[in-house]
């Protein structure tokens, strides 16, 4: 199967550092409760006010080069892999792509090892790319051509992604059942 993996929210844990890091910067101001968030942008489940408090973080130098890897994933990884899977990370840059670009580079090859570089694809439109899935945790992907694979929810326990009608939904403790590998 040709596999790609979307990564932030399913290999590097976006929500995660963003929470940490607001309570330390802004430690008198609330957060949107990240998991039970209807939103898959953040920043949308935020009042006005604090909007921008928000994309100061994600934007500013080290963010994504500093994700914590998600548990399970680099496990899972190599072992589709190991069983003959050809394997993408699939993954779109932010707006403000200044260092977010190269610090996805610099992640993967700190996480995952050098290996990794050559199957990462960073694009704004994932239609581009086929594969046979998508594992993604963002609820609907769109862009410019019908994609050839099959878009698996990937389930990181947030509410903007639960219940999308006809999609399946995979985590990396369930993956080899769901993939049926
Ligand atoms: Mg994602």
């Amino acid at each position: 199967m040709e596999i790609l993996v979307d990564m932030d929210g399913v290999l590097a844990d976006f929500d995660g550092s963003i929470k940490s890091i607001w309570k330390r910067f802004h430690p008198n101001k609330s957060l949107v409760d990240i998991y039970n968030r209807k939103t898959y942008y953040l920043a949308d489940s935020m009042p006005e006010s604090s909007k921008n408090l928000v994309s100061e973080i994600y934007t500013s130098q080290n963010f994504f080069l500093f994700l914590p890897i998600i548990d399970g994933s680099k496990e899972a990884l190599e072992y589709l892999i190991s069983h003959g899977h050809t394997v993408r990370i699939c993954t779109s840059p932010i707006k403000e792509y200044r260092h977010c670009v190269s610090e996805k580079f610099a992640w993967v090859e700190r996480h995952l090892g050098e290996e990794w570089i050559k199957r990462l694809i960073i694009t704004k439109d994932k239609t581009f790319v086929r594969g046979d899935i998508l594992i993604d945790d963002k609820p609907q992907i769109k862009g410019e051509l019908t994609p050839t694979w099959e878009h698996i929810i990937f389930d990181n326990g947030r509410a903007y992604n639960k219940g999308v009608p006809s999609r399946r939904y995979i985590n990396w403790k369930n993956f080899r059942k769901v993939l049926g590998i």
